[in-house]
């Protein structure tokens, strides 16, 4: 049953089961997503919307509330104990999730116009909870699981993959939500090759940046708040330690890039995200990523800083001559367009929405999936040379900025209110040009 209607977005209830707009970034289940709805939410609120956004607590007491903005909160519901638990263990207590989310609708006489729900957990939650709400249900998915499972070298473990439950309940969620938000054109194709969408329901708006947050700034003061030499030269990766992100590659490219230099002691390579060496938490994959950093011998020159809070990444961004990459799949890659609004220019792999944001040759490099040479000679080339620095740099930042998150919100509030697909359905959007750029 569709519910779709076009009707002014007041109040809107986001659906974010498994990790909070909230959390602390850089960990596990903690990256883009979470600075997506955080960055959605504040700004939906400064336009005067209320948003509720419903996650699961697990220190907090049930119903906790914590506010975001002037009238918006984040609401902690009790889906019972268990730390770190996995998506997929998650999922039979959904129904506990969405009887929750109900008992604070009658209890409160909270009336959504609308809800968005994120990642496959909540789009099932809210399929639940839009039979009893009776009002429209729009859903975003982040990552999709075959797509991941696609890009995964056939060694990865079966805790990297998706499973065939998560898989089946996206099937379910594309045939049945009111509207699919695809980041970029080549998810959008994914959603209809992958999942046989529905291109009617399909509206292609790219996540935003803040450039208040994220913006040029003295590099070498940066490196002197940081306590990095001013003679590095310095190629910065951030993100979480999956294998995914394709972090081994990037060794290797560095290895060559050292082993070609005539200055390799000035080279340094800084990976942000995970935890600090030598803690009882890190994951299996940053062991392995730091015993090929040795066995590499590259300890004194790949540095792993763990996840560091996201007001620091304006120093590193600034501090770093390159950000790279070398993603072995990426839904859309928030770090590259927080690099470029900093002015530096990106390394990435030729892949999901890195090479809508990257152009080859005008603001950075990209590379094929896994291709280390590549990494290396892209690298070398702008670190080797400050004027090709400067000329991408600043490129960068002037496609960042045409990403600014008052114009994303444009969209989707068009979205969640119904015009955005009635429009779409009168006039197609021509291919290749997201919501946000015809603004
Ligand atoms: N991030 C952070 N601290 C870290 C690592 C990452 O604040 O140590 C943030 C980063 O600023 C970015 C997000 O986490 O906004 C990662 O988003 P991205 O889309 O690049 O990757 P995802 O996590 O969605 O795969």
């Amino acid at each position: 049953m569709s519910h779709s209607h076009t009707a002014p977005l007041k109040r809107l209830a986001v659906l974010s089961v498994h990790t909070s707009p909230l959390a602390p970034l850089g960990s596990r289940y903690a990256g883009g997503m979470n600075v997506y709805l955080r960055e959605l939410i504040l700004e939906l609120d400064r336009r005067g919307i209320q948003v509720d956004a419903f996650t699961r607590g697990v220190h907090q007491p049930p119903f906790t509330a914590l506010p975001m903005g002037q009238r918006s909160q984040v609401i902690y519901v009790d889906m019972g104990p268990g730390k770190g638990l996995s998506t997929d263990e998650l999922v039979s207590r959904l129904p506990r999730f969405s009887a929750q989310v109900l008992e604070h609708v009658q209890r409160t006489g909270a009336d959504y116009d609308a809800l968005f729900s994120h990642y496959w957990l909540s789009g099932l939650a809210g399929l639940c909870l839009r039979g009893e709400l009776g009002r429209p249900l729009y859903h975003m998915f982040h990552t999709l699981g075959r797509v991941k499972n696609l890009a995964l070298p056939p060694t990865a473990s079966p805790d990297e993959r998706a499973s065939p439950r998560r898989i089946a309940a996206e099937q379910a969620i594309v045939l049945e939500v009111d509207g699919l938000v695809a980041s970029t054109e080549q998810e959008k194709r994914e959603l209809l090759t992958l999942y046989q969408a529905d291109p009617a329901k399909i509206a292609v708006i790219p996540p935003g940046v803040n450039t208040a947050q994220f913006h040029p700034t003295d590099p070498v003061q940066a490196r002197d708040r940081l306590g990095l030499p001013r003679s590095w030269r310095i190629a910065l990766f951030v993100g979480r330690i999956q294998q995914i992100k394709g972090i081994d590659v990037l060794l290797f490219a560095f290895d060559r890039l050292r082993r070609h230099s005539e200055a390799p002691e000035d080279l340094h390579l800084l990976c942000l995200g995970g935890d600090k060496p030598g803690s009882p938490r890190m994951s299996p994959e940053q062991r392995r990523l730091m015993e090929l950093a040795s066995r590499l011998d590259l300890e004194d020159s790949v540095h792993f800083l763990g996840a560091k809070d996201q007001a620091s990444l304006l120093d590193f961004y600034n501090a770093a001559d390159v950000v790279v990459l070398p993603s072995r799949a990426e839904s859309f890659g928030l770090v590259a367009l927080e690099a470029m609004a900093c002015g530096t220019p990106v390394v990435a792999s030729r892949t999901g929405g890195l090479p809508s944001i990257v152009s080859d040759g005008v603001n950075g490099f990209l590379c094929p999936v896994g291709d280390e040479e590549c990494l290396a000679t892209q690298m070398g080339r702008i670190l080797g040379n400050p004027e090709l620095r400067e000329w991408l740099g600043e490129n960068a930042l002037e496609r960042a900025r045409r990403q600014s998150w008052p114009r994303v919100s444009n969209c989707i509030v068009r979205l969640l209110s119904g015009e955005l697909l009635a429009d779409q359905r009168r006039s197609p959007a021509p291919r290749d040009e997201p919501c946000v750029s015809r603004d």
